[in-house]
């Protein structure tokens, strides 16, 4: 299993990890790479990171669909919204594998999303399955 660790400085933030799950598929000829981030209030997704406006439109839709300070457990630790965003979102995904290479879209990344930033230590899974 590899490991990502990084820290993230925004509230909201979506930073492209592409680059660096990139490397762990050297070699592989055929197979799966799974991405999983163990976090309640951040999430994984894969998008366009090639324009920063799709990045801003998915926080501006999210942050209408599940507006702050509504939610039960705002009263708990004030990040009620953060968890709704995260469970929509997903903790993962699972990218093919071909020649060595993860194959996205020319436009796709693959993106960790944070919902309650900012955070000293976030953590990304990454495992890769080999199928021949
Ligand atoms: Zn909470």
């Amino acid at each position: 299993m590899n490991v990502l660790t990084f820290s993230t400085k925004e509230k909201y933030e979506l930073i492209d990890i592409t680059k660096d799950i990139e490397k762990f598929v050297e070699g592989v000829k055929e197979g799966v790479c799974i991405v999983y981030t163990p976090h309640a209030t951040a999430g994984i997704v894969i998008n366009e990171n090639w324009d920063d406006s799709v990045r801003k439109d998915f926080i501006n839709l999210l942050n209408k669909l599940i507006p702050e300070g509504k939610w039960e457990h705002d009263k708990i630790d004030n990040n009620g919204a953060a968890h709704l965003k995260s469970a929509i979102i997903g903790p993962s995904e699972v990218i093919p594998i071909k020649d060595g290479k993860l194959q996205l879209g020319r436009w796709q990344s693959i993106m960790f999303c944070e919902f309650d930033g900012p955070r000293h230590e976030r953590k990304v899974y990454v495992k890769v399955i080999k199928c021949t």
